[in-house]
């Protein structure tokens, strides 16, 4: 999934949750949940960098452990410092699973 695509859904969520009551998200939230697409970093480590037929979780170094972030991350949400940093892990990761499944990558 491209960039622009995680920080336009990463914007929707942070909205949706300013507007509920009980969470009360502030900007260090948004930078959690912005700062989460930096997973991305290592599109760096491979060559080429960018290749829209690439599996990610096949390829790249941290996508590669996507299990044990995806359960460091479900543990991270009902831990409210790293709340939205593991939503945006979350997030950032069905994002790319819907890339591969949608381009059959
Ligand atoms: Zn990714």
């Amino acid at each position: 999934m491209t960039t622009p695509t995680h920080l336009i859904s990463d914007l929707a969520v942070f909205i949706i949750f300013i507007n509920i009551p009980n969470v009360l998200p502030n900007y260090t939230d948004l930078t959690s949940l912005v700062g989460s697409n930096l997973i991305d970093l290592d599109h760096l480590l491979s060559k080429p960098i960018y290749h829209p037929k690439r599996n990610p979780f096949k390829t790249h170094f941290f996508h590669k452990q996507w299990i044990t972030i995806t359960i460091l991350s479900i543990l991270s949400v009902f831990f409210r410092p790293t709340m939205f940093l593991g939503i945006g892990l979350l997030l950032h990761l069905f994002l790319d699973y819907i890339y591969i499944v949608r381009e059959k990558v």
